[in-house]
């Protein structure tokens, strides 16, 4: 079985590299390294003793994509593309800030990217795919854990990408139910692979949570600013930081592999939210880090950071149910593993 990744050298394309290689998958690579690095392909390799086919690509350049289907139907010669591929798009642009100023980049990257991927599938009759949503989608829920069924509203052109993915996606089952596609929404991906060859390695200062305290551990940047301690909801802790759903990256990449059989069911189109159940303080985070890496977070507390939710967890239930996918992984795991990462790589993947 081929499944092509796009986005696989970015962060968590390469940790679902890994498993998918682990599993006996062949795996195809698609990626312009916008955000990403050939580094993390090398050590997917180095970490599976496994080969990664690798084409650095723009998704929206239709007929560099369209060779590489080409290529890939040649080369499945007698089986059918559609029995024996799949594909898991990531690629995309995610920095939510960035959206806001740059959304033409945003809707041009992630919706046009994703129509020319869909529009050659469909040429070659692949006909199974995993789209990375995101948790974004269920705006500021009325109550948690979210479910797969909540009220979907977004608040920032990243998030409507998000969206109408999802229902560009929708749409194209409607006229076609051959298509078989798996709606993953992610909560937060934290951690890195437990060898420390592969990690989270954000080109410039970090927007999330995670890299920050760890370019804070490593000496990179002197402080944390903590974007609030005055969110006082049901669902928040004494402290008042935000709560969040932090998914070891790895148990998310197993997620994915536990959805692509499912494509083959005939499923249509299945939602998923992949989270633990858990939520966590900003607070509560800074002090398992501390715990983990045995190094100081210094922190300021500063004003709440727009468009920022108080508090956010799923339930997962349905992902164990019709997947028989669970997170496993632990906070202390996560920050295990992000320090194991960070302290071997200062600089990510820039030697
Ligand atoms: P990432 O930036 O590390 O990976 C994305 C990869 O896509 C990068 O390697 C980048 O070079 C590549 N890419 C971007 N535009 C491309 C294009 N036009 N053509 C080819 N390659 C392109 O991000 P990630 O954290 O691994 O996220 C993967 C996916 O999951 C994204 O779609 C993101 O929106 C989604 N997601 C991420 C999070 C998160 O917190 N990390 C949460 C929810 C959803
Ligand atoms: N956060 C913070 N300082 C930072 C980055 C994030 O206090 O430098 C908080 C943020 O306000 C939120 C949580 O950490 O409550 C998770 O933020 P992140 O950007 O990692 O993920 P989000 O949930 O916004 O997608």
């Amino acid at each position: 079985m081929k499944i092509v990744v796009t986005g696989g050298a970015g962060y968590i394309g390469s940790h679902t590299c890994v498993e998918l290689l682990e599993n006996g998958y062949d795996v195809i690579v698609i990626d312009n390294l916008s955000n990403s690095s050939f580094e993390a392909l090398r050590r997917v390799e180095e970490i599976t003793g496994k080969k990664v086919e690798f084409h650095n690509v723009d998704i929206r350049d239709k007929s560099s994509l369209s060779g590489i289907f080409k290529l890939l139907s040649e080369t499945l010669l007698p089986l059918s593309l559609k029995d024996n591929t799949a594909v898991i798009h990531f690629a995309g642009l995610k920095a939510v800030g960035e959206s806001v100023s740059f959304p033409l980049e945003y809707y041009n990257n992630n919706i046009t990217g994703t129509i020319n991927l869909l529009e050659v599938m469909k040429e070659y009759g692949v006909k199974n795919l995993v789209f990375s949503s995101s948790a974004t989608v269920y705006g500021n829920p009325h109550t948690l854990p979210i479910k797969e069924n909540f009220p979907l509203s977004v608040t920032n052109p990243y998030g409507r990408t998000k969206l109408m993915i999802e229902e560009i996606l929708k749409d194209l089952h409607l006229s076609d139910p051959s298509w078989n596609i798996a709606l993953l929404r992610y909560f937060n991906p934290v951690g890195a692979h437990k060898s420390g060859k592969i990690g989270e390695d954000p080109f410039g200062i970090p927007n999330n949570l995670f890299p920050y305290i760890a370019q804070v551990a490593v000496g990179r940047l002197p402080f944390l600013n903590i974007f609030g301690n005055d969110y006082h909801t049901e669902y928040n802790r004494e402290d008042g930081t935000g709560v969040r759903d932090f998914i070891h990256v790895s148990d998310l990449a197993v997620g994915h592999i536990k959805a692509l059989p499912k494509l083959f069911t005939n499923c249509g189109v299945v939602t998923y939210n992949l989270g633990t159940g858990k939520g966590h303080s900003v607070i509560e985070l800074v002090s398992a880090f501390e715990k983990a890496s045995g190094v100081e977070i210094p922190f300021k507390i500063a004003p709440r950071r727009a468009g920022d939710i108080a508090a956010c967890y799923a339930d997962p239930s349905k992902a164990e149910k019709e997947l028989g996918w669970k997170a496993t992984r632990t906070v202390d795991d996560m920050c295990r593993d992000t320090w194991n990462w960070q302290k071997n790589n200062p600089n990510g993947f820039r030697l």
